[in-house]
């Protein structure tokens, strides 16, 4: 089975060809993060723009670089959501136009199911039942992965997703837009254990998280130095913030990793791609005889070879949609 898979949830125009599920042979992703990084954030309007702009040649060179036709396609899987409505609304329209074209059957893709499914691509080994921890720009959630497309939430975030907790410290202290990948950076020039920021536990709901407690620790931590008129050292900030956020995230999926019986873990989303998060989790797994996997981190941040192997597991389910597939912008885990 060959997918051609498309995504446009946020603000990468992506576009996969997967074959039988976990062989990728393209995954164009074009990013906008250059022009958003300019307003600090994405702004929706643009993000919508540009997806039209790029769609086609994203996708055509998807399938020219596999080497493969559109005739040669067998199904044609497509984001529709959550993310932005008119983002999700390009990749929608367009899939069901070239469905429509071809009479190539369309799926619709989730795409959180998407990140999940991101790890199926380089562990050829890793089947359900399994653990993930799903950290991303919008989401912070545990789920147990009890069948393919099969997922039920054991714990997720009361407030901020960890994703955006990076992005709103980083921009704190001045590191622009996308946050993420810039601590990830500067935190290896900094001290981990010179600032102790809370580490949030909600009492009665031991899997769930809460990090808007941790921002506004940070931002007073900055106020306070900037009161003092003392020099603050970034470097120090974006480690020991990293470092709150991990120790929790690999605390609690651990602690539910037991619980739940689980031998295998996986996470997913683009925090995954975090360097000391990847670290942390390789040697907590390891100390408890956990099989643990993680994507590359291309496969963590938003690309459209994870909605490809997600479409194919919802496709061998039974899964088609009709031309009336809508963007859901708000769509929940679980549900379709
Ligand atoms: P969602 O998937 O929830 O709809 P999204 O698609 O915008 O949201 P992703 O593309 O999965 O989010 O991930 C983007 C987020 O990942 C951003 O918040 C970014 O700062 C964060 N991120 C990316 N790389 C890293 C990194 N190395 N360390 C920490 N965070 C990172
Ligand atoms: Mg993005
Ligand atoms: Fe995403």
């Amino acid at each position: 089975i060959l997918v051609l898979a498309i995504e446009t949830s946020c603000d990468e125009t992506s576009a996969a060809v997967v074959k039988n599920g976990r062989e990728v042979l393209s995954n164009i992703i074009s990013s906008q993060i250059e022009l958003h990084k300019l307003y600090g954030g994405v702004v929706p309007e643009i993000a919508s723009r540009k997806h039209i702009e790029k769609i086609n040649q994203v996708i055509e060179e998807a399938l020219s670089s596999a080497k493969v036709t559109l005739e040669e396609i067998d199904l044609i899987g497509v984001t529709y959501g959550p993310g932005l409505v008119g983002a999700l609304l390009v990749g929608v329209a367009h899939a069901k136009a070239l469905s429509f074209a071809t009479k190539k059957t369309l799926v619709g893709v989730h795409h959180i199911e998407g990140h999940v499914s991101a790890n199926y691509i380089e562990n050829k080994e890793l089947e359900p039942p399994f653990l993930c921890l799903i950290v991303s720009g919008g989401h912070t959630h545990l789920v147990l992965v009890k069948e393919y497309g099969e997922y039920e939430i054991i714990g997720r975030t009361r407030d901020d997703a960890a994703g955006e907790a990076f992005d709103k410290v980083a921009r704190a202290i001045g590191l622009g837009y996308p946050g993420g990948p810039k601590i990830d950076k500067l935190s290896r020039e900094g001290n981990k254990d010179e600032i102790n920021f809370p580490r949030a536990q909600i009492e009665g709901a031991p899997y769930d998280f809460s990090f808007s407690g941790l921002k506004s620790a940070v931002l007073n931590y900055i106020n306070s130095c900037e009161m003092k008129k003392v020099q603050m050292n970034k470097a120090d900030i974006a480690a020991s913030f990293q470092e709150a956020v991990v120790d929790v995230l690999v605390t609690k999926t651990i602690m539910a990793a037991k619980d739940f019986h689980m031998n295998q873990v996986a996470i997913a989303g683009g925090v995954a791609a975090n360097s000391h998060l990847r670290e942390a989790m390789v040697a907590a797994c390891r100390d408890n005889g956990i099989s643990f996997y993680y994507p590359s981190p291309v496969y963590c941040t938003d690309n459209a070879a994870m909605i490809g192997t997600a479409a194919y597991y919802e496709y061998r389910k039974g899964t088609r949609s009709g031309y009336d597939l809508n963007a859901v912008p708000n769509l929940k885990i679980g549900e379709r």
